[in-house]
């Protein structure tokens, strides 16, 4: 059920969170599927609705750098430089785990973290008192949630969606691995590494991205992101490869009836690509032909998320 992210809405939602279950709500960057962070039974959940794969850790979000600090054994100097500078906002740190604190999901001996910059997810931080773990609120490889009718449409099991309207970036937070001497990127996402290195100065990147040229290689690329369509990397969407059963994802003017004209600025991108991903899927197109953004750092998150959505 979606319901409106008013006062009453969020105390249910909390009510819900406190007695283990789970519960869909906005962040900036996507919609997340939450649930007490520490419950065994309620991340069990998670993984369940999900179909998300044991191996794949998850994201838990706090309401401030004190909370954080709780959860994390060090909590190392440069995080509280990244969390002064961007938090609340769409930046996730891995940390060494608190050797107290039970593990929920995957076994790493780190945990990610982030403090979302939405008021209705912190509203509901302040409401349950809990950590929540919160991955993206939809099945496991398929496209990200934007809006609470996303969240229905993957997920109709879960009990309560709050709406708070569509999301604001619409791609998901970046992750960094603070645990070592240079922080390394584990994932690129809304907040882009220009920003970072000013905080950072050096920044490790992933091997798959470390020319800023997103390559997707099948095999390689994890895939993830994924419409229901076969999604296709193209340079140039050729007009005569488009039919009815054929969509088209692209940046700036095309002269192809139908087509996905996306903005041309990577911001205003991102935040309508999964959208438009979902319009695609939602007209049953066999077929998705997308144009391969610039192969500059800005667009970094989104190639990622496309490479890897298409292979
Ligand atoms: P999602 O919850 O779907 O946004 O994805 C969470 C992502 O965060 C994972 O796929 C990892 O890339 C990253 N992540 C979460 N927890 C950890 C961790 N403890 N160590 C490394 N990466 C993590
Ligand atoms: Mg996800």
């Amino acid at each position: 059920m979606i319901v409106r992210a008013d006062a009453a809405g969020v105390r249910r939602a909390a009510e819900l969170l406190r007695a283990g279950s789970v519960v869909a709500f906005p962040t900036e960057t996507v919609y997340g599927l939450g649930a007490d962070a520490f419950s065994p039974t309620a991340v069990g959940e998670i993984y369940r609705l999900k179909n998300r794969p044991s191996w794949n850790p998850l994201i838990v979000h706090v309401a401030d750098v004190a909370a954080a600090r709780k959860l994390a054994d060090p909590w190392p100097a440069v995080a509280d430089e990244l969390a002064a500078a961007f938090w609340p906002g769409p930046l996730t740190l891995v940390v060494r785990r608190a050797p107290h604190l039970t593990q929920v999901g995957a076994d790493t001996g780190t945990i990610a973290i982030r403090v979302p910059a939405h008021d209705v997810a912190l509203r509901l931080l302040a409401a349950t008192d809990l950590p929540l773990a919160a991955p993206s609120a939809n099945r496991s490889e398929s496209i990200s949630p934007t809006t609470a009718e996303h969240v229905l449409r993957s997920l109709p099991e879960v009990p309560l969606v709050l709406d708070g309207g569509p999301a604001s970036w619409g791609i998901e937070s970046t992750v960094l691995d603070v645990t070592g001497e240079v922080p390394r990127l584990l994932r690129p996402g809304a907040l882009g590494l220009r920003e970072i290195r000013e905080v950072t100065g050096a920044l490790a990147l992933p091997n798959e991205v470390a020319d800023g040229s997103a390559r997707p290689s099948p095999g390689m690329s994890r895939r993830h992101y994924a419409p229901r369509a076969k999604l296709i990397l193209v340079d140039e969407v050729d007009p005569a490869s488009v039919d009815d059963s054929v969509g088209v994802l692209t940046y700036e003017t095309a002269a192809i009836p139908g087509a996905e004209i996306l903005s041309a600025d990577p911001r205003e991108y991102a935040a309508d690509l999964y959208a438009a991903l979902h319009r695609l899927d939602d007209a049953g197109m066999s077929t998705i032909l997308v144009r391969t953004p610039p192969p500059t750092e800005e667009w970094l998150a989104i190639r990622d998320r496309l490479s890897r959505a298409a292979a």
